[in-house]
């Protein structure tokens, strides 16, 4: 039996219409949708289409060095966003999964003051996290292959030729 929670890409497909359904039933309409890069960037953009939010903005943030290897705590990575763009804005911070919950965490907080309101939205939540996500698809103790990050990036082939 695998140890690891697989999302595969049809699945995702069907995990973020479930997600966006639970924010379109709920009292929150966002202006703008903030994906965590880079596991945030897929999740973002399909649930910017899913609820017809043309305004989705970016942040980096640098947490996993591996499988459960973490520094020892987020931080950001330039190019930093301007708060101020965000301004008086409804932002969804939208992100693959909260695992310790300090990625979010940073994200929100990094909000606060600036905007109108923030709500979170992933695909996953763990149990132990240590913010409760507004909007969850799925809840997991275990580490997830994401269809995106699993595979190894691809490499130059040998004999292709320069254009
Ligand atoms: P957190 O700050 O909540 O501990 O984790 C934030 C980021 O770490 C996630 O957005 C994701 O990129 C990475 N991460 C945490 N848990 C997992 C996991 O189970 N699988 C994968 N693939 N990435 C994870």
């Amino acid at each position: 039996m695998t140890t690891r929670e697989i999302l595969t890409y049809e699945l995702f497909g069907q995990g973020i219409r479930e997600l966006a359904q639970q924010v379109a039933d709920s009292d929150f309409e966002p202006d703008i949708l903030l994906g965590i890069a880079r596991g945030g960037l897929v999740p973002a953009g399909a649930l910017a289409y899913a609820l017809d939010c043309k305004n989705l903005f970016t942040i980096s943030v640098e947490f996993y060095t591996g499988v459960d290897a973490r520094l020892d705590v987020p931080v950001m990575l330039p190019p930093f966003l301007d708060a101020r763009d965000l301004d008086q804005a409804k932002v969804l911070v939208v992100d693959d999964v909260a695992d310790t919950g300090k990625t979010l965490e940073l994200v929100n907080d990094f909000c606060g003051g600036h905007v109108a309101e923030a709500r979170t939205a992933v695909l996953y939540e763990k149990p132990h996290s240590i913010i409760k996500a507004d909007f969850a698809w799925r809840r997991t103790d275990r580490w997830i292959n994401f269809p995106w990050s699993t595979e190894e990036p691809v490499v130059r082939r040998s004999g292709v030729r320069d254009a």
